[in-house]
């Protein structure tokens, strides 16, 4: 990512009111989302083991997500180090459970159904350059977890009982 440097900001943990609120589209090349998302980009870096994180984690309600998958034993596609702004979801198919948890909801994770393949779409903070992601496994899963956090959504809201949530003993996001 061609990003300025940013700097880490606070996680903000639910139920903080932004985690459920509709987060705004951006226009990508305004200087003040290049800075939120070099922010974002930096606080994921501070994080070692959470793979993506959302705009309204760190306080911001802007529709930019950032995710690297490569660490995670779960991954195939890897995208590499990306933060995308005004993602879509284009194309969802192979729906599957797999275990998730998020750096706003510590010590718990659940199963959650989500597609293994999708196609993202979006434009990249900075020069504003629209691009297509193709993800399947675990980055899928990180993704539509980041998307859902631009819509006020936690994996919580996916999970039907909290018999299905789990103690974790390790912090991991998505
Ligand atoms: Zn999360």
């Amino acid at each position: 990512m061609n990003l300025p440097r940013g700097t880490p900001r606070e996680v903000l943990a639910a139920p903080h009111p932004i985690l459920s609120t509709v987060a705004e589209p951006v226009d990508p090349t305004a200087p003040e989302v290049v800075a939120a998302a070099a922010d974002l980009l930096a606080t994921l870096r501070e994080e070692p083991s959470t793979t993506g994180l959302a705009a309204p984690q760190i306080g911001l309600s802007l529709r930019l997500i950032a995710f690297d998958v490569g660490l995670h034993p779960r991954s195939r596609s890897w995208a590499g180090e990306l933060v995308v702004a005004n993602p879509r979801l284009a194309r969802a198919s192979h729906w599957d459970h797999g275990r998730e948890g998020c750096a706003s909801i510590a010590g718990l994770s659940a199963d959650v159904l989500r597609a293994t393949r999708i196609t993202v779409t979006g434009h990249l903070p900075g020069a504003g350059e629209a691009v297509t992601i193709e993800a399947d496994a675990f980055e899928a899963r990180c993704i539509q977890h980041q998307l859902d956090h631009l819509d006020g959504l936690l994996f919580l809201d996916r999970v039907p009982g909290a018999l299905s949530l789990h103690r974790r003993l390790h912090r991991c996001d998505a």
